[in-house]
């Protein structure tokens, strides 16, 4: 028997991927948006999102309901990440008028349970709404949560303005 995938529940990522996954969500309303999503294991159970990167949907012109992302795109960013300890984990879509919630289109193209599905959801006014993960089995939808964690660059101008603090008071 081969050892079972690990099948991680929380997803990790910064303000600012979800700021991205969002702003290109209503920008190609009403079509579909799509792109890649890069990341490391970090424990068990969680994965860790490096990356976003906005890819070509090749059906945005075809139907408001479908996406797919650009193998050009893919295949570049699977050499580019060869011999790296960062894999690509995921991608992300959006649901134009729709929920945040897998259709029974995304459903049937699930068949890789180890990858990530984000979905974002864009209202008639192109307002970006809820925002949720996902892994797909070909069978079942399994929630993953999203955890929001602080850039290590926002970490530091923190620490670099509690510290300005201090000196001023
Ligand atoms: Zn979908």
């Amino acid at each position: 028997m081969t050892p079972p995938i690990p099948m991680p529940q929380i997803l990790s990522l910064t303000q600012n991927h979800l700021d991205r996954m969002r702003a290109a969500a209503v920008a190609a309303y009403p079509a579909e948006c799509c792109g890649l999503l890069v990341g490391v294991l970090e424990t068990k159970a969680q994965w860790r999102v490096t990356h976003v990167v906005p890819t070509y949907n090749l059906r945005a012109e075809e139907r408001n309901d479908r996406f797919a992302i650009d193998p050009v795109t893919h295949l570049a960013l699977r050499r580019c990440l060869r011999g790296r300890p960062e894999h690509m984990i995921g991608h992300y879509h959006s649901h134009p008028n729709g929920q945040a919630y897998p259709s029974a289109k995304d459903l049937a193209m699930g068949f890789e349970p180890e990858l990530f599905w984000v979905i974002v959801a864009v209202n008639g006014k192109r307002h970006a709404g809820a925002t949720e993960a996902y892994r797909l089995d070909g069978k079942a939808v399994h929630s993953v949560s999203i955890q929001i964690r602080i850039a290590t660059s926002e970490l530091q101008n923190r620490l670099l303005h509690s510290h300005a603090r201090q000196k001023v008071g």
